[in-house]
């Protein structure tokens, strides 16, 4: 097992779920920054919650979720597309070794945005951070902007992170109307290193051997990050020839790191003359 996304579905409830598991993806964010403590719990949930919600939606593009506040932890955000690649990244000042959300990030924002890409309209909603973790925050925004039930579990080790998602779907007439709450208690029941450590199949055998489970076909998660020098290129246009020519003259050349992935960009004064040359002429070939 591992790095793994799992849906599941009551048979005759209108339930459903998902498991995940991060390994790999888990320890390539944390190989990148060193994380206190705190920030890496806060961040490994924040992880296996998008990977948990970008499956429950029929989208296609990144979900972008965001944790912003004044507290200790600044910033916290996660990306994961629709194809469950994921790349993370915080910022923070004096953390504390451990705490609730409310001593960790402050008064906050939690935010989840849809992006299509390519231009495609997409969606953004914000909701004031409240609850005690990360679970309790996604489920608050679940009821405030999709009035959907749902619920999480999250756990984060310094090797794994992990999460399991119920959602409770329109019931249908003669369906079964408990088999919400005994999936809800059943779930609650599992302890944070049960979740943790035992993959999806046994996860389900512990909790829901009485229940008739449909499992479908596991699918791959993994760390990607999108930065590329074309990318960090384009920016560089953006910030405009004269802050480019002004960072050369003082340091004698532009070096950008991605927040996510710690990747080095650098750009010496004969590529950035360079880069600002070709701009010119794209410009003048689209004239004529
Ligand atoms: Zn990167």
């Amino acid at each position: 097992m591992s790095d793994t996304i799992q849906r599941f579905m009551f048979e005759h409830a209108p339930v459903r779920g998902e498991i995940v598991h991060l390994d790999a993806t888990w320890r390539a964010v944390l190989e990148r920054h060193d994380y206190p403590p705190a920030v890496r719990g806060l961040l490994g949930d924040m992880m296996a919650a998008a990977a948990l919600l970008i499956a429950t939606l029929k989208f296609g593009g990144t979900l972008i979720m965001q944790i912003q506040g004044n507290g200790p932890v600044k910033l916290l955000v996660v990306e994961c597309t629709s194809d469950h690649h994921m790349r993370a990244t915080a910022k923070w000042s004096e953390v504390p070794a451990s705490g609730d959300l409310a001593t960790l990030i402050g008064a906050g924002r939690f935010a989840i945005t849809l992006d299509a890409g390519q231009g495609a309209p997409g969606y953004q909603g914000v909701v004031a951070l409240e609850g005690a973790n990360v679970a309790a925050a996604l489920e608050q925004y679940m009821l405030r902007s999709e009035q959907i039930d749902t619920r999480l579990w999250l756990t984060t080790l310094n090797e794994r992170a992990a999460g399991l998602l119920l959602q409770k779907l329109p019931a249908a007439d003669g369906s079964d109307a408990d088999a919400w709450q005994r999936a809800t208690l059943l779930a609650a029941s599992l302890k944070p290193h049960e979740l943790a450590m035992h993959d999806a199949p046994e996860l389900l055998r512990r909790l829901y051997s009485a229940e008739d489970i449909r499992v479908f076909k596991p699918r791959p998660v993994r760390f990607r990050c999108t930065c590329s020098r074309e990318r960090v290129t384009s920016m560089l246009h953006m910030l405009g020839r004269t802050e480019v020519d002004g960072i050369i003259a003082e340091r004698g050349e532009v070096e950008v790191s991605c927040e996510f992935c710690n990747q080095r960009y650098v750009f010496d004064a004969l590529e950035t003359a360079a880069l600002f040359a070709a701009r010119v002429e794209v410009a003048q070939a689209t004239r004529h």
